[in-house]
């Protein structure tokens, strides 16, 4: 599904990405994981070009966003993307941040895109707060609105940048089965996380970054369970 080969991105003089190579095939779960500033981010936004590389080719579903032809909004279209603060929009209720896009987007009518929303909203086991607005909710609970949000627009590929950083420790644990359950279910992610418990668990291959650079990669029994690098061994032994 993605296919990433000699990623090169600067800001000005800062070299963030310095030649990433990534391959997420269908259905499978990539855990990237690093110190901060290693670039885990930019990797992601590059990869719905948020941000524009300078070297390198990224092609999603065989399309090659880096191809100036490409029409990036279609190309987007099947990329859902959940960040670390919930960006869901505050003056709509629940079931109207997950309409819009797809009646905007998608062109679904009214009543398509609200089935879509409910059943979406039932997958992260929120049913009962359709008509609730995002202030109502805890943080846990906007973040797994603004995952049924993404998968309303059906997406092939979801990116996740630290989606549980954000929040209170007890509320961590919904939003992690959310994703696993995902998992199982056979999406394919590309997940920025320092939750190694959930990187070990859930995810085929895991990636570590450090200095814009993919130092080691492989199964997470491999790379967290015995890392062969020693920039590694120091990152985990600071998190595990
Ligand atoms: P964290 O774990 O803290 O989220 P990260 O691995 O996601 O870190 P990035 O956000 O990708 O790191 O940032 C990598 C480097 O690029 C940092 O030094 C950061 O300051 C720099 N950077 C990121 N975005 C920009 C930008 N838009 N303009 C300038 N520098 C940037
Ligand atoms: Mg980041």
């Amino acid at each position: 599904v993605v296919e990433i080969t000699g990623l090169q991105k600067a800001f000005g003089e800062l070299q963030v990405l310095k030649g990433i190579d990534l391959q997420v095939e269908r259905g499978q779960v990539v855990c990237v994981i690093g110190p901060s500033g290693s670039g885990k981010s930019t990797l992601l936004r590059c990869v719905n070009m948020l941000e524009e590389p300078n070297n390198g080719t990224i092609a999603v579903n065989g399309t090659e966003l880096t191809d100036p032809d490409v029409d990036i909004d279609a190309a987007r279209r099947s990329i859902g993307m959940v960040f670390q603060s919930f960006n869901l929009f505050s003056h709509l209720c629940v079931l109207d941040n997950l309409t819009v896009a797809q009646r905007k987007v998608l062109k679904r009518d009214k009543e398509e895109a609200e089935r879509i929303a409910r059943d979406n909203l039932k997958r992260v086991g929120l049913s009962d707060k359709a008509g609730s607005m995002p202030s109502q909710l805890s943080g846990g609970q906007q973040q797994r609105v603004a995952i049924a949000r993404a998968l309303s627009m059906n997406p092939d590929l979801m990116l996740f940048d630290e989606p549980t950083s954000a929040l209170d420790p007890e509320l961590v644990g919904d939003v992690l089965s959310v994703m696993r359950q995902l998992a199982e279910e056979g999406m394919t992610m590309l997940v920025v996380t320092h939750e190694m418990q959930f990187a070990r668990e859930v995810a085929d291959v895991v990636l570590f970054m450090d200095g814009g650079v993919v130092v080691e990669q492989g199964p997470p029994e491999q790379v967290i369970g015995n890392p062969q690098q020693q920039r590694t061994q120091t990152f985990l032994s600071r998190v595990l």
